[in-house]
C-alpha cells in the first residue's frame, strides 16, 4: 500500500484522484521546480544577472530585470496549460474539476502579465517543453532580454 504522505497543498488535491493518475501527477509536480533552475544557469551562461521571485511584482516572476523593466515566467506545461503541448493534456477523470483548476491557473497568469503591463514591464514566458531545445530558447531570450552587459 502506498501512503500518500501530504507535504504539499498539491496533496489534498491528489486524494481525489486515483493512484495511477496521483502517481504522474507527483512525477509532474516534483519537477516543478526544476524548470526555473534550469532557466536561471541559462541566463546566467549568457551573462545576464537578475532577481528571483520577486515578490513585489505582479504573479512574482521567476526572473526579473528591474533595470530593463522586464520579466520572465517559466510555466510548467501541465499546470499553466500549454496550448497544443502533448504534456498539457488534461484528466479524463473528474474533467470539471480539472478543467475548473486549470482554467483558473489560465485565468490568473493573463492577469498577471496584464497587470505587469499595465504598470511598463514587459513579459516573456517560457515553457517548460522549450527548455530542451536549446538553441531557439537562447536566440529568443536574447532577443527579448537583449545585451547582458547593459543589466544591472
Ligand atoms: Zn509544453
Amino acid at each position: 500500500m502506498d501512503r500518500v504522505t501530504p507535504v504539499s497543498p498539491s496533496a489534498a488535491m491528489f486524494a481525489e484522484v486515483p493512484e495511477t493518475r496521483r502517481r504522474i501527477m507527483r512525477a509532474i509536480r516534483s519537477t516543478d521546480t526544476r524548470p526555473e533552475r534550469t532557466l536561471r544557469a541559462k541566463l546566467h551562461a549568457l551573462g545576464y544577472r537578475f532577481r528571483k521571485n520577486v515578490a513585489g511584482l505582479p504573479g512574482k516572476p521567476d526572473v526579473a530585470f528591474s533595470r530593463k523593466r522586464k520579466a520572465i515566467f517559466v510555466h510548467g506545461c501541465f499546470w499553466h496549460s500549454h496550448a497544443r503541448c502533448k504534456n498539457a493534456l488534461r484528466p479524463r477523470t473528474r474533467s470539471d474539476y480539472w478543467k475548473q483548476k486549470l482554467d483558473n491557473t489560465i485565468e490568473r497568469d493573463r492577469r498577471n502579465l496584464a497587470k505587469l503591463q499595465e504598470i511598463g514591464w514587459q513579459t516573456f514566458v517560457v515553457w517548460e517543453c522549450q527548455l530542451a531545445a536549446d538553441g531557439e530558447l537562447q536566440r529568443q531570450l536574447t532577443g527579448f532580454l537583449g545585451n547582458p552587459r547593459e543589466e544591472e
